[in-house]
Order: structure tokens, then sequence, then C-alpha cells
């Protein structure tokens, strides 16, 4: 495992780079989605709205596959939703799951510097190269 990764849960950030809020919301989207809403998981994991009455038949499927999968989501609510731009919504997305879900949440943190690891089973640390296996 490489101690100075280009990438770090898809964001870029290396031990000297490291900022520990960039850091948790990465850790968050990757393996705790979980922890978001139904609407908040619709509306940050696609570009484009996932909404029962469009015309192509590949939304059609992934809207009946994400109705199965979270539960019902209207589509006036993911519309509304796609007013505020990506990057803001997976930002609020994950700060309401930090401000009301941490106790779900399993932060994996090196016991020597403190920082996340890459994956809540994580033995190593890829910014200081603790090993706790
Ligand atoms: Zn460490």
């Amino acid at each position: 495992m490489s101690l100075h990764p280009s990438s770090y849960c898809g964001v870029t950030m290396t031990a000297d780079t490291y900022d520990d809020d960039v850091a948790l919301h990465a850790y968050v989207l990757r393996h705790f989605p979980h922890l978001m809403t139904a609407l908040e998981r619709r509306v940050t994991e696609y570009i484009a709205p996932i909404v029962s009455n469009s015309d192509d038949s590949k939304i059609l499927k992934l809207h009946e596959f994400l109705e199965e999968r979270d539960g019902h989501v209207d589509d006036a609510d993911v519309i509304s939703a796609f007013q505020t731009p990506l990057d803001e919504r997976i930002a609020n997305a994950v700060d309401r799951a930090l401000e009301t879900r941490r106790d779900d949440l399993n932060e994996n943190r090196c016991a020597q510097c403190q920082r996340l690891a890459r994956t809540p089973a994580a033995k190593q640390c890829l910014w200081c190269g603790n090993d706790w296996h």
C-alpha cells in the first residue's frame, strides 16, 4: 500500500495535504451511504434526476430499483433538490449524516496519527504507515 496515495476515497490528498474534514466527508460518502436518507441518496448518487415520469426506459428501470432499495421518494422533492448544485447537495447530505447519525459511523482512525484509515476495516494507516494487524 502506498503511503503517498493520489486518491483517498475519490479525493486527491496526501499525508501532507490531509484535511480531516475533507477526509471524513469522503469516508462517509464512500463507506456509509446508508446513513443518508432515501432522498439524499437519490439526489447525490446520480447527476440526472431519477424520476418516475421519465421518457428514458433506463431511468425508469433505475427509478424502480432505487424505490425498492431505499423506499419511496417523491419526484417533486427530487426535482426541487436538483436546484442545488451536486457538490453542495453532497456536502449537505454528509453534514446532516454527521450531525445526526455520528453514533452509527465507525470512524476507523489510526491510534498513532488520528487520521482516518481508508476503509472501516483497514488495519494499516496510509498516512503514517502505522500497522495494527
Ligand atoms: Zn497514522
